[in-house]
């Protein structure tokens, strides 16, 4: 049987995108080379790279004045890189989950970080509002979507300082007002590509402002100004985002994933609200459209590995909640079809009829 793959990452993907890239791992394109043998420097790949950054700015509006990078080192290394070329003496973080704390810790190796407001005190349930940014701050960074506590930031908010987003899980799901932001960042696995490679979408004119020396494969200037092939770029999970790119533009752009996302949760946060066994975990005004969490009710504790393993027979795939959590996670991300989560839906309701 088919399975539903509600995994968090790396996560669903368009069948179209895994074939497409299947095959140009075997002959790339007619070329009767694979994807994985020819140099980067070649015109076939140098189209992908130009192609995909295009693509990303068509999709996501990006003004003039922005580049689109494609690097390696995940997420993970863009919280070093981010202070980096960023902190020269003071920065303000949003704590809104693990995620948020990790980028938050290497920054506090660059100078003064303040922690401008956290949700930590009811285990990341809820994004903090009305905080206050120091009107001195470098920059401001937030995670738009914090995928182990499901919860959600969605919609671009007005900082006094320059804004630098974490959108490694919920990228390309809604338009974005990327003027508002000096820099975007995630990790492809979730709603891009596979594994191993980093998007980044920075403004070209924000850099160049800390007084520090930055190591050369560390300085995002060295990535702008050689069209993100300074070195080696990962060549297959690049491809791979260019066929995610080509997909969405396809089903309708960022306001089809926009309108899907709200579509699934809807149905499948209701089934939560609904169904007695059930709960969900985050409050419901910042609730996740990309990754649903969600317990069983107190009164049926002892009813969850039962539950797990009835969805598993049934084809539901990775809905194992983060150890932080507990409980369960649909991971709904923009390859996943409305389907996948009325499936979902009618194992919730056929769990609860027996
Ligand atoms: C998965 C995830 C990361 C970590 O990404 P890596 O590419 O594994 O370093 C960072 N931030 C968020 C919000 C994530 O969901």
């Amino acid at each position: 049987m088919k399975k539903v793959n509600f995994g968090a990452g790396p996560s669903i993907l368009p069948q179209e995108v895994m074939k497409a890239t299947a095959e140009a791992c075997v002959d790339f394109e007619g070329l009767g080379l694979s994807l994985m043998e020819i140099s980067h420097r070649s015109k076939e790949f140098q189209k992908v790279m130009d192609d995909a950054q295009a693509l990303f700015k068509e999709l996501l509006q990006i003004p003039e004045g922005y580049s689109v990078l494609f690097l390696g080192g995940g997420a993970s290394l863009e919280f070093a890189m981010v202070p980096y070329n960023y902190l020269e003496h003071k920065v303000a973080y949003l704590n809104t989950g693990v995620w948020a704390t990790k980028a938050q810790k290497e920054a506090r190796l660059f100078g003064e970080v303040v922690e401008v407001a956290s949700s930590a005190d009811k285990n990341f349930t809820y994004v903090p509002k009305n905080f206050e940014v120091p009107a001195d701050a470098d920059y401001l960074h937030i995670t738009t979507n914090n995928t182990i506590y499901g919860t959600e930031l969605l919609r671009d908010i007005d900082s006094p300082v320059p804004l630098i987003a974490d959108m490694s899980s919920d990228i390309l799901s809604r338009p974005v007002d990327v003027s508002k932001y000096t820099m975007i960042y995630g990790g492809a696995q979730k709603n891009l590509s596979m594994a191993g490679v980093t998007f980044v979408i920075v403004k070209d004119d924000s850099l160049g402002k800390v007084s520090r020396q930055i190591p050369t494969m560390l300085d995002y200037r060295t990535h702008i100004k050689k069209g993100s092939m300074f070195n080696t770029p990962p060549v297959v999970p690049i491809y791979s985002a260019l066929q995610t790119l080509k997909w969405i533009k396809s089903q309708g752009g960022v306001e089809a994933m926009d309108k899907r996302a709200a579509e699934r949760a809807e149905i499948l946060y209701n089934e939560i609200d609904r169904n007695k066994l059930f709960r969900g975990t985050a409050e419901a005004a910042d609730r996740s459209r990309m990754n649903i969490c969600f317990v069983m009710n107190d009164e049926y504790r002892e009813l969850e590995q039962e539950f797990l393993a009835f969805a598993l027979e049934r084809g539901m795939w990775g809905i194992k909640g983060h150890r932080d959590v507990g409980g369960f996670r649909a991971s709904c991300y923009n390859a996943m079809p409305v389907e996948g989560v009325k499936a979902l839906v009618e194992t919730m309701k056929a769990f609860e009829n027996r």
